[in-house]
Formats: C-alpha cells, structure tokens, sequence
C-alpha cells in the first residue's frame, strides 16, 4: 500500500466503490483511484456519491450515555428539557425521573435508591450516611460531565 500514499484520493474511499469479492484486485483499484484523480468530473461525482452513500450511516452516529443508550433531547439530555426541569437524580440527565432511568437497569427500579438493595425503602436503608453506593449504571455509563469530556 505504500504507493498509494500519493494518491489524491484515500484508498479507502475507493474500496467502497469495488464490488464484493474484488478487494483483493489491488491493481484495479489503484487505477481506478488514479482515473478518479485524472478526473474532476469524476472526483466530484465521487464525493457525491460519496456524501448519499454516507449520509445513511450517519444516523448511527449517535452519542450514547451508557450502552445501547442513547442520549436524546427529549429524554435523556444533559440540559434542562420540558417538563423536566430537574435531572434525574441517579444519573444527573434531563428529560426523565428517576423511577424510569434508562442509565440504570431496569432491574434497579424497585431498589432502595440509597444502597440499591432489596426489600427495603430509602426511609429504611440502613447504610452509613457518609457511605456511597454507585447506582447500577449500564456498561459504559458516562455522566453528563465524563460524556461531555469524552465527546468534546
Ligand atoms: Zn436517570
Ligand atoms: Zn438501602
């Protein structure tokens, strides 16, 4: 692949133009790269294609607080949204309470929300004041600070 460094266009975005089964036609590819570069009419015909072919997959890219969680402006959102003027107090995002957290797994929701046991309420829990149980977040939760460091 070394030659191909000096090729206007990625090798990578020609690969996408190759049919299955032909990827391994290295030559091929490398001479339709070098037609493109010959062609402006082509090139832009490219990008064009190019711009169709990648706006599908950008709807996947989505930013997730926790896995398979997305976060969304109307009910999982790092800033005040309607009705929801107050974040969810267990994972600190807008636009849901607490009692249908999509950070923490459902499993959860009966749990005393202090400690995350069983078979007893927040009036009743018996830990420690100064104790801090992490509530039973999904994998890869981020907190509305920890995402906005990681995003941005
Ligand atoms: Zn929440
Ligand atoms: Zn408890």
């Amino acid at each position: 692949m070394a030659n191909d460094n000096n090729l206007l266009i990625p090798a990578d975005y020609v690969y996408i133009f190759s049919p299955p089964g032909q990827l391994g036609q290295l030559d091929a590819i490398v001479q339709q790269a070098k037609a493109l570069q010959a062609s402006a009419e082509a090139q832009n015909k490219l990008i064009m294609t190019l711009q169709t072919q990648i706006s599908l997959p950008k709807a996947q890219n989505v930013t997730y607080t926790a896995e398979n969680v997305a976060l969304d402006k109307h009910t999982n959102w790092f800033l005040p949204t309607q009705p929801q003027q107050r974040p969810c107090f267990v994972c600190h995002y807008y636009g849901h309470r607490f009692e249908n957290c999509p950070n923490i797994h459902s499993n959860a929701y009966n749990r005393c929300i202090r400690c995350w046991k069983h078979e007893h309420t927040l009036q009743n829990c018996q830990l420690p004041k100064e104790q801090i149980v992490r509530p039973p977040f999904k994998n890869n939760f981020l907190y509305p600070n920890e995402l906005l460091n990681h995003v941005f």
